[in-house]
């Protein structure tokens, strides 16, 4: 996939990502600069914020130690009385203020000042359409009929939102699969949690090919589709309550998504996954429990692929053949056990070593950024789409409210009212492929040759078409949180955000 670099100088202020309680430094963010597209439309929706908190684009400074005192700092000459008090100056309160400027939103939109971390959780709209056990999914020529979800039975899984353990009959059946499968796996040793900033030899390696650290790919990764002005759509981390929300809209405008869906979600949600299958959006694999794989073992990253794509198949009948990875934490070693088992990863469209196309708006839920920020870290993006030679993958997610209140209320309108039109599609079409090429039961091998058999990463250095890291100086790093949410254990995806100078700078 084609790698497309902007100086970062040239850059209308990229979201960086998200980052998590893990990471050294969480918030390291570009600087924000004017959007490119700041002159309103016609008709179009400027929205203007001004707050206080957070303050997304800088660290906080670390607590004194109890017991220290905080020192002002030295009066400007002349300020001062003998025996007068200087006059006080409130603390500066950090403020940010984003700019930005929609073609449209939805009419019945949550309005912005409401879709916040504090807000209420929302009542949820029952799915549109629910299927009966036995309905064919005819759009897929070859695929069985839908299975009977209520025999799901969570006994016969690990435990949710843990990863699963190593030692059970199907594990050990998928080691050997993967043993038999003939991709050769790296000797590389599980990554520290931490990412860049803690695995510094790691990031400083480019013959891993670690995508959180600086950006690097290999040809079998997608990481944008072909045609340009095409977005391949795509959420994360359900199925959750408010997936129905996100169905309902697209359903109302025909759009079709790409879902990467954890699997303790599924195990919560079969009805939901059902409905998303049969509305002929393209279902695809996000791990067991949403860990960083890079810091896994080997046979525990099969545990985590193997156990979602067979939740996957017992809801649906069939096994999907994409992967994204949690945080976008894949190296050489993921992308082989990946390979081994028959899954593509998809990434999200990344410009520079420090800027990718995530709206963030993960963080909202969390409080860790605002819905104005996201909206800015959108314009940001589709400035920067125009100037695109080929299509582009954005990292949204359907896991928490804020985050379908801002997809449905406002990107998506958006979007689907921009000008020159975008042409919206999941990934799998988006690469001129059809749908039923997502499932290892209906993929035409011939047209779309399994990821074992025929797009096996290269997994020597320097492969052509790659973007290596660059020896640690273009590291950022990517976090990890575990919160939770409405019973659900959830994860905060990755972020980009060291800077060139960056990887020391982070330590
Ligand atoms: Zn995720």
């Amino acid at each position: 996939m084609k790698f497309f670099a902007l100086s970062a100088a040239s850059l209308p202020l990229l979201a960086a990502a998200h980052a998590g309680a893990d990471f050294a430094n969480p918030h390291a963010k570009l600087p924000r600069q004017a959007p490119v597209n700041s002159a309103p439309a016609p008709n179009a929706v400027t929205s203007q914020s001004t707050n206080a908190a957070p303050a997304p684009t800088t660290t906080p400074p670390p607590s004194p130690p109890a017991g220290s005192q905080t020192t002002s700092a030295p009066s400007a000459p002349g300020t001062t009385v003998p025996g007068v008090p200087p006059p006080v100056t409130p603390p500066t309160v950090p403020t940010t203020t984003y700019t930005f400027s929609l073609d449209a939103t939805n009419p019945t939109a949550v309005p912005l000042s409401e879709i916040v971390s504090t807000a209420a959780s929302s009542a949820t709209r029952p799915l549109d359409t629910t299927f009966t056990p036995g309905s064919v999914p005819t759009f897929l020529p070859g695929a069985p009929p839908l299975p009977n979800a209520a025999l799901l039975s969570p006994a016969n899984y690990p435990k949710l939102d843990t990863p699963p353990p190593i030692d059970s009959p199907e594990v050990q059946q998928w080691i050997k699969e993967v043993a038999a499968s003939g991709v050769q796996i790296p000797n590389i040793p599980p990554n520290n949690l931490g990412g860049c900033p803690n695995n510094t030899a790691a990031a400083a390696d480019p013959s891993r090919c670690w995508w959180t650290c600086g950006g690097c790919t290999r040809p079998a990764d997608v990481t944008d589709c072909p045609a340009p002005m095409t977005w391949g759509l795509t959420y994360d981390d359900g199925p959750s309550f408010y997936t129905s929300d996100l169905l309902n809209y697209l359903d109302q405008e025909k759009l079709k998504s790409t879902f990467f869906v954890v699997g303790s979600r599924v195990i919560s949600f079969p009805a939901t996954l059902q409905t998303q299958y049969m509305s002929q959006h393209q279902i695809a694999v996000h791990t067991w429990s949403h860990p960083q794989l890079t810091t896994l073992t080997n046979e525990q990253i099969i545990a985590e692929l193997g156990w979602s794509k067979k939740v996957i198949k017992d809801v649906l009948g069939v096994t999907p053949n994409m992967m994204r990875p949690p945080y976008g934490d894949i190296d050489d070693r993921v992308r082989a056990i990946s390979a081994a088992m028959g899954l593509t990863p998809v990434m999200w469209t990344r410009i520079s070593p420090v800027a990718t196309f995530d709206t963030d708006d993960f963080d909202i839920h969390g409080g860790l950024t605002t819905v104005e920020h996201v909206l800015q870290n959108w314009e940001n993006i589709i400035g920067n789409v125009t100037q695109r030679n080929s299509g582009f993958i954005v990292l949204e997610h359907d896991l928490f409210q804020q985050s379908v209140q801002v997809a449905t209320g406002y990107i998506l309108p958006d979007a689907l009212n921009h000008k020159p039109p975008f042409t919206i599609e999941p990934v799998v079409t988006c690469l001129n492929k059809p749908l039923s090429d997502a499932y290892i039961e209906t993929n035409d091998n011939k047209t779309n040759p399994p990821a074992q058999s025929g797009a096996v990463p290269t997994l020597s250095s320097g492969a052509p078409g790659s973007v290596q890291a660059t020896k640690g100086a273009d590291s950022s790093s990517a976090g990890e949180s575990v919160r939770l949410s409405s019973g659900l254990v959830a994860a905060s995806l990755t972020g980009v955000a060291g800077l060139a100078a960056g990887l020391a700078a982070l330590l």
